[in-house]
């Protein structure tokens, strides 16, 4: 009932060429997507190139970030509008390296959930622990304010068409992944917080990824998980190759 959803983060790598390479690359293997749901996020100069290599086809493409403002005196900012304006559906928000590195907080996330649905975008919300709070046993603690903080406000129906993607912060890019049942017991913890603040009926229906060293060897088992209905990829995703292998994974 939830559809599998996978989506690459490229993050602040590649070539414009190497940008349309590996899109076209993912568009031209789109026969071994089966029934899921496939994005791109691609930085923001490469958007229109990647738009472009995946016309027609059924890759999504999404930004990486995005300010709340619809538009005005924000130098070096792009806003959900624009995402919108040059093709995109998805936008990543609250990555744990825009929180850790640009110091973004659950309010500024939040400002820009409700813009992302204003523009007619699918906000990937990114919540997830450090190493120190997992061991200090406030991982659930520690991703209940970052839920309830980033999505406060959020109709039921902006809530249903929101993707959260946990992402344990010790496991991105690291080569450490979580354990699928480490993963599970935080997604279906998740569920339960949205049960809570927004109903069964929304909780039921929202998307909710799992992030960190996701590749071909450990997406089956994690995506086998009753309360995991996705990836976000970092690493893997920057390969066809890769990236089409955990696609692959997915239950159909
Ligand atoms: C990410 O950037 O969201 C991520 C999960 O990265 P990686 O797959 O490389 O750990």
């Amino acid at each position: 009932m939830r559809r599998i959803f996978i989506a690459g983060n490229w993050k602040m790598n590649g070539t414009a060429a190497e940008a349309k390479a590996l899109a076209a690359g993912v568009a031209a293997q789109d026969n071994a997507f089966g029934g899921v749901e496939v994005a791109v996020c691609p930085p923001f100069v490469y958007l229109a190139d990647v738009v472009a290599a995946v016309a027609g086809g059924p890759v999504g493409v999404g930004g990486q970030n995005a300010y709340f403002e619809s538009s005005g005196a924000f130098t070096g900012e792009v806003s959900l509008g624009m995402l919108r304006d040059v093709g995109c559906s998805y936008v990543i928000l609250g990555h744990s390296e825009r929180r850790q590195i640009f110091g973004e907080t659950d309010s500024l996330v939040n400002n820009k959930a409700h813009a992302a649905h204003t523009a007619g975008l699918t906000p990937i919300v990114c919540v997830g622990e450090t190493l120190e709070e997992r061991e200090a046993g406030q991982t659930l603690a520690v991703v209940k304010t970052q839920v309830n903080g980033s999505l406060a406000g959020l109709s039921a129906k902006q809530m249903k068409a929101t993707v959260i993607a946990y992402e344990p912060v010790w496991a991105i890019g690291t080569g450490k992944v979580a354990t699928p049942e480490q993963a599970q017991e935080v997604h279906a913890d998740i569920r339960k917080l949205l049960t809570e603040t927004f109903g069964a009926d929304v909780a039921g229906v929202v998307r909710i990824q799992y992030g960190g060293s996701v590749k071909p060897d450990n997406a089956e088992e994690l995506l086998g998980q009753a309360d995991i209905d996705g990836a976000l990829v970092g690493g893997a995703s920057l390969k066809v190759e890769s990236f089409i292998g955990i696609i692959e994974k997915a239950p159909q």
